[in-house]
């Protein structure tokens, strides 16, 4: 597998572990600086963000609509 395509689901992982079924621990981003993040990860839009620089805009969006829909927000 390259390495892109390790990284993408990496951030994919990341953006379903955002949604979590139990209540936990968020933070302030750690790369915006700005939103509210599951414990020391990035923000939803910050890992989206990082998603599209691989895979692209909208597949990226699809994505993230999906896990949306999944965690029922
Ligand atoms: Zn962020």
């Amino acid at each position: 597998m390259n390495k892109q395509a390790v990284k993408a689901i990496e951030l994919a992982t990341q953006l379903i572990q955002s949604y979590p079924v139990y209540p936990t621990t968020f933070s302030t981003c750690s790369s915006c600086k700005s939103k509210q993040a599951k414990g020391g990860m990035e923000c939803t839009a910050c890992l989206e963000d990082e998603l599209s620089s691989i895979v692209g805009y909208q597949a990226a969006k699809d994505l993230h609509d999906e896990i949306k829909k999944l965690a029922g927000r």
